[in-house]
């Protein structure tokens, strides 16, 4: 039957239902073996009983434990499928970390040709993260970062071991985030795939770098590279 008893007006809006319930259980008594021990002794109780569990050790770091699969560890910045990155330096993951661990400088892609100057396009859109550092001094793994990201440049991944004895070595800047080339990709600065937009990237239009890219890598490297030899040719030249 419902307790019909009347509420006091004191105790008006109260949640007096666990009140109730601890009123309603008995207290417990101790049983035989807990009557022929002293309260002093009966206390080691948890104490003996651990000693007898089966003991787990972890053989860490001899070996591992998978983590969960979706395990806040070390970030990672990704790249299009054709090596260009990510990220277009927009400041965002830096606004929405409240650790302040975050520092990024954006730039302009710069389409003009290397010989005339130009530093190169490193992502498909207007601007790129020139500058990203993620200090693991600071960092407490919460992943606002990562859902700010307007573009799924930032990711994290499972690894974990994150320790140094030199505070400089935590604060990761962008060559160690930035995941490697896989298959198919070109490290830039390369120029986007002929004939398509910023969008195409996203709506997965590129697998890979195609072979005119192939062919700006080969010979910009090779523009280096014969430039390199000229500069040591000079030096080599230059009277002692
Ligand atoms: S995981 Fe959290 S604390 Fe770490 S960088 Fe991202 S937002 Fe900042
Ligand atoms: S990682 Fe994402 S949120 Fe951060 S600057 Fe780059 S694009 Fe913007």
């Amino acid at each position: 039957m419902a307790d019909t008893t009347p509420v006091p007006r004191s105790d008006a809006g109260k949640d007096l239902s666990q009140e109730r319930a601890a009123a309603a259980t008995p207290t417990p008594q101790a049983g035989p073996v807990g009557e022929s021990f002293p309260k002093s002794i009966a206390g080691f109780g948890v104490t003996f009983e651990t000693i007898f569990r089966k003991i787990y050790t972890e053989e860490y770091p001899e070996v591992k434990r998978p983590t969960a699969e979706r395990y806040h560890g070390r970030h990672q910045l990704n790249r299009h499928p054709d090596g260009l990155e990510k990220c277009v330096g927009c400041e965002l993951c830096a606004w929405a970390c409240p650790a302040d661990a975050i520092l990024v400088e954006g730039a302009d892609n710069d389409d003009t040709p290397v010989e005339e100057g130009g530093t190169g396009r490193f992502s498909p859109g207007e601007r790129y993260g020139r500058v990203y550092q993620i200090n693991y001094l600071r960092c407490i793994f919460c992943g606002l970062c990562i859902e700010a990201c307007p573009t799924r440049a930032l990711t994290m991944t499972n690894f974990y071991e994150l320790a140094d004895n030199n505070r400089a070595a935590l604060i990761f800047t962008k060559d160690q985030l930035l995941a490697p080339l896989q298959e198919g990709m070109l490290a830039p600065p390369h120029p986007m795939v002929e004939g398509l937009e910023e969008r195409d990237y996203y709506q997965g239009k590129v697998d890979a770098a195609t072979s005119d890219q192939r062919e700006w890598v080969a010979e910009r490297d090779a523009a280096a590279a014969a430039a390199e030899a000229a500069d040591a040719s000079a030096e080599g030249g230059k009277p002692e």
